[in-house]
């Protein structure tokens, strides 16, 4: 049995008239990433929201078919428990930082002050998960003074700080320049190290290809193809329905085209790399 199985979930929003979701069945490991592609308005923070029990729930509307998480239907879960379980990242960190305390390092304390953890406990979670995010140096900052990347930082601080075994992250860095926008890769590339698991939404094609597992496709609401990296990312016709590819996988492409010897299933640049020493020698 799977970590998340959806099982023909079909969810339209209040006062739309068509659905938003339709009839998608998924199968979800533990400890797998998982990249959400598909065009705008394709419906991906709608299945992000559905796979963090926000829909129906908090969005009301109309859901039908199922979701089980570890082994229970999602609409039986607490919200509180559900908070501890799956840790939910915005776009913009500016919406997540609560605001509550004035530091950093309160921001981050804060969900942990309200679970009820014992003080000494919440000390040494919030220093080690500042070490892990790179943000002690902002430790007596005020978050709302930061830069953007710094804020996104502690946003996963904040989340990565209650534990959660799930992750669910829509587009993180669409807001950031390259380097923060590694930085925040680094965090993820830890969380899943940790063996935790990850449904990532995310435009930049590269860092798609080269950290997620699995990735799942959507075209207006539906899902269009599900599985291994290599074998969704290397499909070009899949342009052709919306989806950015990588770069490297046009390249390969092109170079196939014009008589090189390039196997299939090229989607990163190390891969392309290995190729090119190949065909040197
Ligand atoms: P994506 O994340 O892929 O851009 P969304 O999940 O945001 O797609 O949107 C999917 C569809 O649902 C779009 O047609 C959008 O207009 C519609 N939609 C999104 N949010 C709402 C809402 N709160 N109420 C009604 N329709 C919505």
């Amino acid at each position: 049995m799977g970590y998340i199985e959806l099982k023909n979930v079909t969810y339209t929003y209040p006062l739309a008239e068509e659905p938003s979701v339709r009839d998608i069945s998924a199968v979800m490991e533990r400890g797998k990433f998982y990249s959400i592609l598909g065009a705008n308005g394709s419906g991906k923070t709608t299945l992000c929201n559905i796979l963090r029990g926000f829909i129906p729930n908090f969005y009301q509307g109309e859901m039908s078919g199922e979701v089980i998480f570890d082994g229970k239907n999602l609409q039986e879960y607490e919200m509180g428990e559900l908070a501890s379980k799956i840790g939910y990242v915005f776009q913009n960190p500016f919406n997540q930082i609560t605001g509550a305390r004035d530091t950093v390092y309160g921001e981050i304390a804060y969900g942990l002050e309200n679970f009820g953890v014992p003080v000494p406990e919440i000390r040494d979670r919030v220093d080690q998960i500042m070490e892990l995010t790179n943000i002690t140096y902002l430790r007596d900052k005020n978050p709302f003074e930061l830069s953007g990347g710094q804020q996104q930082r502690v946003a996963f601080a904040s989340v990565l700080v209650l534990e959660p075994d799930m992750f669910v992250i829509d587009e993180p860095t669409s807001q950031l320049d390259p380097r923060e926008t590694e930085r925040v890769f680094d965090i993820i590339l830890k969380m899943k190290e940790m063996g935790k698991t990850i449904v990532l939404v995310e435009h930049k094609m590269e860092l798609v290809a080269q950290y997620s597992d699995e990735v799942l496709v959507l075209e207006e609401g539906r899902l269009i193809r599900a599985g291994e990296k290599h074998e969704i990312l290397s499909e070009t016709g899949l342009q052709e329905h919306g989806v950015m590819l990588p770069q490297t996988v046009l390249l390969a492409e092109k170079m196939r085209n014009s008589g090189l010897k390039i196997k299939d299933g090229i989607i990163t640049e190390d891969e392309m790399r290995e190729q090119l020493v190949n065909i040197g020698r």
